[in-house]
């Protein structure tokens, strides 16, 4: 089915202000989550609902809460999300950062105890539209989910880096990705009926590849998924090289901030963030650098394809899927609306109603 992207986030808002959201709250759940979806990135959009439900009612994740500047400084800030929503504390921390970064050259801002922070390109679009460069390093304290290269035991988050580049008279360049061969959220939408994943981006204890949803969640029955129930592991994508920067995520976003890592032992689970803003004026060189980056942006994009491939530069796919989507709607897999409709109908709201 397919759904108007205002629509979908509506109804997303809807159901958040009857779990106990503020009006403004729930408006950026809705309104970040289906952002994800625009870009293609289904695995951090909508189909996030039902967990983000749970976790209200569970208290992993708090409605309401003010990010707290724990200490602060002209270019620095440790901000504390008190396990409040990511769709609040995400933009606080990138709007403090920009702030900072305009007043001061550069800034650091280290985020801890954020609920899920969803697409973490989000953040560095919102730094490049202020026209500053950002760098991002995260993870996810208390999820296990990857194992380091050379491993079939899990020790890491999807630990996801970003990082964005303004370009003066052309689009930014924003490349973001989770430091795992997939994200979570992509095995959770294949376990649901959406697209399969790439062979061999899980692996079974005895060492085995695989791309079965069920090593990560055990057994697909019900519409729960518990990825504590499989026995197997995600993949570090990139052999040793990824697998080390999945490691500078757990210790820049998971101990630098204090956060937490992913493990060892249980651990609430919260978004840990480190991120480095630069305005390019600083260093004198805006003007020579927005020349310099086109030039060679165009050089980069006249490289001769192999054939049946096209060179395209990060942030580019996420641009063309979402002039797609805004102008035909959000596709989703019948069983992922069916998460959305349960999501709604114990508050008599009828998601149906909004395809209208
Ligand atoms: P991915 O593998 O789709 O890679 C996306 C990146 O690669 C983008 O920068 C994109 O522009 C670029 N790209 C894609 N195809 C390209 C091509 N053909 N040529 C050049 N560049 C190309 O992303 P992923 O690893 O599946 O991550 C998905 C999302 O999950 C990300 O937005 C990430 O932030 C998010 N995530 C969030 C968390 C969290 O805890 N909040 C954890 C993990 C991942």
């Amino acid at each position: 089915m397919r759904i108007a992207a205002d629509r979908l986030s509506a109804y997303v808002r809807d159901i958040f202000m009857r779990e106990g959201c503020a009006a403004d709250e729930a408006e950026r759940i809705g309104r970040f989550l289906v952002a994800a979806n625009l870009t293609g990135h289904d695995s951090h959009g909508v189909v996030r609902v039902t967990r983000y439900v749970e976790w209200l009612r569970e208290g992993e994740v708090e409605a309401g809460r003010t990010p707290e500047i724990v200490s602060d400084a002209p270019s620095f800030a440790l901000v504390d999300a008190g396990y409040g929503f990511g769709q609040t504390a995400g933009p606080f921390a990138t709007d403090l950062g920009i702030a900072k970064a305009r007043d001061n050259g550069v800034a650091v801002i280290a985020l801890r105890h954020a609920g899920h922070l969803g697409r973490i390109g989000e953040w560095a679009e919102r730094a490049a539209a202020a026209g500053l460069v950002s760098v991002h390093f995260v993870n996810v304290a208390g999820s296990l989910l990857v194992a380091p290269f050379g491993s079939v035991e899990r020790r890491f988050s999807t630990a996801p880096f970003a990082a964005g580049f303004p370009v003066q008279g052309a689009e930014p360049i924003i490349l973001d990705f989770a430091t795992s061969l997939v994200a979570e959220g992509k095995v959770l939408v294949a376990s649901r009926g959406g697209k399969a994943l790439p062979e061999g981006a899980l692996v079974e204890p005895d060492g085995r590849l695989s791309s079965d949803p069920a090593i990560l969640f055990g057994p697909l029955d019900g519409v729960e998924r518990d990825n504590q129930r499989g026995a197997g592991a995600i993949r570090a994508f990139g052999e040793h090289k990824g697998s080390g920067l999945a490691l500078m995520c757990e210790l820049l976003a998971g101990a630098l901030t204090g956060s937490g890592t992913a493990g060892p032992g249980r651990r609430r689970i919260c978004n840990g963030m480190l991120s480095i803003y630069v305005t390019p004026k600083v260093f004198g060189t805006e003007h020579a650098m927005a020349d310099e980056a086109r030039t060679y942006l165009e050089f980069f994009k006249s490289a001769r394809p192999m054939p049946g491939a096209e060179v395209l530069l990060p942030g580019e796919p996420e641009r063309r899927t979402r002039a797609q989507r805004i102008a035909e709607g959000v596709p989703l897999p019948e069983p992922v609306w069916e998460t959305l409709l349960a999501a709604g109908r114990p508050h008599g709201l009828d998601g149906d109603a909004y395809r209208d």
